[in-house]
């Protein structure tokens, strides 16, 4: 594959500068003028959308103006206000990192590469990704989009996990990297692969690099890179138990194998059936609250995904005529669960018994001291 030549790649890197600087969306993060508020749009902006980042970029760093602040909170409070945000080991390593910035750093995002991939959380991309938008440093930054866009440029087959098509886009995205504005170099490619070099129907059309993309000379830009294999989903089931008494719900910390781990949720257990996962469930409650509990027909049903984790939920409404004391558990008020660190799953079942209440009726509960 011909590569471009210095004054191609040097024209190629004006013309996307300058499509960037006309039109890079105005988002939030793009104001910011400190190491810390950029670190933090990078790590929400891992695996998650920017509409769905915004609000809570904004509620953040409205909080949290600085890595000492954050530094200072109470975990507890740094997952209430990521709670919806899911991959909850971001919020988790997030505090760790900021407790290093605040006391070895000045409360800065480090210079040094090195230091900057020793903080919790920070992998080569974020580094890459922080170190070239808050101190110009020479870093290019590869993410799928990115990837996409070199491939069609260079029109490459592969994909990003294959050694050689990696090491052949991270080649080719060295030399077309802006020395003197790699941030910006950076976010224009990407911003590029998000809104006209898009996966299934890129518009070649309104594209700054067309010019000198190849597979848009070749016809079916579309075609390229390969796609990504992806992991298959495993299917899962899980038993949930809304157990209520007085308006307060009993909510527990986390679920099985340490997932949503920190969360409050309402108590559950995973299963590979139906049957495996209510049995489960049984034997959880009863280690924790020393009752036997026999659940019914399930009032509700709803599906949720955990990563790769397709989940048939099923929903178990118990009022309780006493107060029941149980492990790792505690009553919360019910108007007070959307403000605590409760998991996205326990709010989906919330809302949906909100909405439609339980289609059975609940079932009453032994009572225990
Ligand atoms: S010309 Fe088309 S395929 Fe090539 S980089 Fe631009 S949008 Fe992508």
């Amino acid at each position: 594959m011909p590569r471009l030549t210095s004054a191609e790649a040097a024209r190629a890197r004006s013309r996307l500068l300058g499509w960037f600087r006309r039109h890079a969306r105005k988002l939030p993060w793009r104001q910011a003028k400190s190491s810390y508020a950029i670190w933090l749009s990078e790590v929400m902006l891992q695996q998650t959308q920017i509409p769905t980042v915004i609000p809570y970029y904004l509620r953040f760093l409205a909080e949290f103006p600085s890595a000492a602040q954050l530094a200072a909170a109470p975990l507890e409070r740094v997952l209430e206000l990521w709670s919806g945000l899911g991959y909850y080991r971001r919020a988790r390593n997030l505090h760790l990192a900021a407790r290093l910035m605040a006391d070895e750093h000045d409360g800065n995002f480090p210079r040094d590469f090195d230091e900057a991939r020793r903080l919790p959380g920070v992998g080569d991309y974020t580094a890459r990704a922080v170190l070239s938008i808050a101190y110009k440093e020479p870093y290019a930054v590869l993410d799928g989009n990115v990837a996409r866009v070199m491939a069609r440029l260079s029109a490459r087959r592969g994909s990003l996990p294959e050694p050689r098509f990696r090491r052949a886009i991270e080649d080719h995205l060295d030399r077309l990297l802006s020395r003197r504005s790699p941030g910006n170099f950076n976010q224009a490619l990407m911003e590029l692969g998000q809104t006209i070099c898009l996966p299934r129907s890129p518009e070649c059309p309104r594209c700054p690099l067309r010019r000198w993309c190849r597979a848009y000379a070749l016809g079916k830009p579309e075609s390229y890179p390969q796609p990504r294999p992806r992991r298959q989903a495993e299917k899962w089931h899980l038993a949930t138990a809304v157990i209520h008494r007085n308006h307060r719900f009993l909510l527990a910390r986390g679920l099985d194998d340490g997932l949503l781990d920190g969360l409050w949720n309402f108590p559950s257990a995973l299963g590979k059936s139906r049957s495996k996962a209510l049995a489960r469930l049984s034997e959880k409650l009863r280690a924790a609250a020393g009752i036997p509990i026999a659940f019914g027909e399930p009032c509700q049903k709803l599906h949720h995904s955990i990563t790769y984790r397709s989940i048939q939920a099923e929903v178990y409404v118990a009022e309780l005529p006493e107060r029941l004391r149980a492990k790792g558990c505690r009553w919360f008020a019910a108007g007070k669960i959307e403000q605590a660190a409760v998991s996205q799953l326990a709010r989906k079942v919330l809302h949906q018994l909100a909405r439609e209440g339980p289609k059975v009726r609940p079932q009453r509960l032994p009572g225990a001291s």
